[in-house]
């Protein structure tokens, strides 16, 4: 069932859209002040596994508390896709919103909690 597979997403009105080659083996629900507000499902990717295809360079930038995440949304319909932020290890990471995917039936995953409140 954790198939690698290149998914298609974005934001809302279209203007943001990506690709991104990743399985849905680890899906993380966060409960930070950030996630639970906005309801994220993330699965994390490496650069590598991200092409930008369009609009992603003209997003907004949210940042807050170490600001280490650079929460980026559509100027125009305020969809937060992904956000991305380098890891303790130096290494970029990017948080693909699995809401903003197509084809993902999100009642097949299992979302692992993840305590991003308390970091
Ligand atoms: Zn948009």
């Amino acid at each position: 069932m954790a198939e690698m597979k290149t998914y298609a997403g974005g934001c809302h009105c279209g203007q943001v859209k990506y690709e991104v080659q990743t399985d849905m083996a680890q899906v993380v629900s966060c409960n930070c002040s950030i996630c639970s507000k906005r309801g994220l499902l993330l699965n994390f990717v490496t650069p590598e596994q991200f092409k930008p295809v369009s609009g992603v360079d003209s997003q907004k930038l949210y940042q807050f508390n170490k600001k280490v995440i650079e929460h980026l949304f559509c100027p125009t319909c305020g969809v937060e896709s992904y956000g991305t932020g380098v890891g303790p290890d130096g290494k970029r990471m990017f948080a693909i919103n699995v809401r903003c995917l197509e084809g993902v039936d999100l009642s097949t995953l299992t979302p692992m909690p993840f305590n991003g409140r308390e970091m």
